[in-house]
């Protein structure tokens, strides 16, 4: 069973992560939206990019 040349699984972990740090609480996060993101822990939506 050596099918040489085939298609390789992709893997899922191409997705693209932003990191994200909250200003209230001081919580480095990671989030797969790009805006609009707030922080899991205190709900805040002052947040900015890491
Ligand atoms: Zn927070």
């Amino acid at each position: 069973m050596c099918s040489g040349g085939g298609p390789m699984n992709l893997t899922m972990d191409e997705l693209k992560w932003f990191r994200y740090r909250c200003n209230d609480c001081g919580k480095v996060y990671k989030s797969t939206s790009e805006r609009s993101s707030i922080c899991p822990d205190c709900k805040s939506e002052d947040v900015a990019k890491a």
